[in-house]
């Protein structure tokens, strides 16, 4: 692994020059055979919705468990996963691990499954074993790396069997940059089907359907902030809708029944693609902060022809509310932030206004015109922001600007620390609060705060542990051990050719 001087074990696989970094598997030749198979459209697709650049492809965890934790949190929906024995085992024990406790389904497939279309019959026989009215709404079918690569045609499903719907998704590694996005694959469908039932005549009416018009909210948010939201927006007459992805089949007819589609997560293109089929409006950004929040009401108000009268007395109630809230839990000290959830430049908006020093936002997302007014709020602060940011940009900003915390992902948490700088976990430390209005005004400062006052510790550690050397030379030794780079290499090259002929035979 190439970086800026961390020292993270490199990896035994150098000098090779074959598996593309933070990839699977030969990314190239999976996108070839792709095409070859008849997979042109939806990778064309994915190439147009999902942007690589101005990096290259960031490094995070395989795309398809964006989609399937998608597919698990919704209520009555099977999922259903086609792929290597070894990626599944994966995708299940790290949705497990993060608490689905549902089943997933799995249609193993062999060459021969693979090159005869057997495994197509297969995954139609599993979906129309699985296809129960009584337990289910829908079932989602996910092709992972391989079954795309050999153009398992999940679109010659039947759209629906008994009355549940079927839903077929392509989520390869080698066309989806990263799970963020994986999530809109999944969701994206899931509206576009949606909005061909009620094009086609009246469907299920939303569970808890508001009387006022609703502001539908896209991207994942901490369970508190919907409620906070619909808050702001009653004075103006609005009320918050789903929060897409849902929960529920029926939630997704209410989302796209909304006066306005609030992208708080700014790369769902292709949701906003359906909402935009269905005649609604999009704004950006997030009521985060105080600006941050008058700016989204106004934007909010303005979408949905509100009296600004009646937006400026919603901002009368609620902005002094927001400075109070951010006066009482002040955070001092300079922040590197990055992450691969997308609302990254959120984030460091509300530190920005809790009063910290933010030099630096990456994210594994792509620009999109939704994420503009943070980006620009940013810049004007004189924060680089850095769209699909790679792991070594992201370390690389931690080397440069020497923070007093630094936010992010694992490898990235992993190198603050070795350097005794405090680090937190985006997904599970900055992600599991609230971040929108009052109730998110504060809400970081704690955890953030508490974390800064960690230095000592961390400085402390560093000073006990100097000196065991590190790397191969790991320890107190009396003769040093002699590191040995051309075994490395040689086994590299032993594992990669293993490698390639397992993937030969679609293992
Ligand atoms: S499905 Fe593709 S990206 Fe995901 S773990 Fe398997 S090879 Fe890697």
């Amino acid at each position: 692994m190439t970086d800026a001087g961390t020292t993270i074990r490199e990896r035994d696989r150098l000098d090779i020059g074959t598996a593309e970094e933070g990839a699977c598997s030969s990314t190239d030749t999976m996108r070839e055979a792709a095409r070859e198979a008849g997979k042109s459209d939806i990778l064309d697709r994915y190439e147009a919705d999902y942007p690589v650049g101005p990096h290259d492809q960031p490094q995070s965890m395989c795309p398809a468990f964006g989609s399937l934790r998608v597919g698990l949190r919704m209520r009555r929906t099977a999922t259903v996963l086609s792929g290597s024995a070894c990626c599944v085992y994966g995708l299940t024990f790290t949705s497990h691990f993060y608490g689905a406790r549902r089943t997933v389904g799995y249609v193993p497939f062999s060459s021969e499954t693979l090159v005869t279309g057997k495994l197509f019959e297969d995954i139609k026989e599993a979906v129309e074993g699985l296809a129960d009215p009584e337990l289910y709404d829908a079932i989602v079918v996910t092709n992972l790396c391989v079954p795309t690569a050999s153009g398992v045609p999940l679109r010659l499903l039947k759209k629906e069997i008994n009355g549940v719907r079927i839903i077929g998704i392509d989520v390869p590694g080698f066309g989806v940059p990263t799970h963020a996005e994986a999530k809109d694959i999944l969701a994206g469908a899931m509206l576009n089907y949606a909005r061909t039932e009620a094009e086609e005549g009246p469907v299920a009416a939303p569970g808890n359907r508001s009387d006022r018009p609703t502001v539908t909210l896209l991207g994942e948010m901490f369970p508190a902030d919907p409620v906070g939201i619909g808050q702001m927006l009653e004075p103006l007459g609005l009320a918050a809708g789903p929060v897409v992805p849902t929960r529920e089949w029926r939630e997704l007819y209410g989302a796209l029944d909304c006066a306005v589609v609030a992208a708080m997560h700014p790369f769902y293109t292709a949701s906003i693609r359906e909402f935009t089929a269905a005649g609604r409006s999009v704004v950006g950004s997030a009521p985060v902060g105080a600006e941050g929040t008058a700016a989204w009401l106004d934007t909010v108000g303005d979408a949905c022809g509100i009296a600004k009268d009646k937006v400026r007395r919603a901002k009368d109630r609620f902005i002094p509310a927001i400075r109070g809230a951010l006066a009482a839990a002040p955070v001092n000290g300079r922040i590197t932030v990055s992450g691969y959830e997308g609302s990254e430049l959120l984030v460091a908006r509300l530190l920005i206004e809790s009063g910290a020093d933010v030099p630096y936002v990456g994210t594994a997302c792509p620009r999109t015109q939704w994420s503009d007014p943070d980006r620009e709020w940013l810049e004007a602060k004189g924060v680089r922001v850095n769209y699909r940011a790679s792991l070594q940009e992201d370390i690389a900003a931690v080397e440069e600007f020497g923070p007093d915390l630094a936010i992010g992902t694992t490898p990235v948490v992993q190198h603050a620390k070795q350097k005794a700088i405090p680090a937190l976990y985006f997904t599970n430390l900055i992600s599991a609060r609230p971040l929108m209005g009052p109730a998110g005004a504060g809400s970081l400062a704690q955890v953030v705060n508490a974390a800064m006052g960690n230095k000592d510790r961390f400085a402390r550690m560093s000073a006990f542990f100097d000196g065991v050397g590190k790397e191969h030379g790991a320890g107190v030794w009396e003769d040093l051990p002699e590191d040995r780079p051309a075994f490395k290499k040689k086994y590299a090259a032993l594992n990669e050719a293993a490698r390639k002929a397992a993937e030969a035979v679609g293992e």
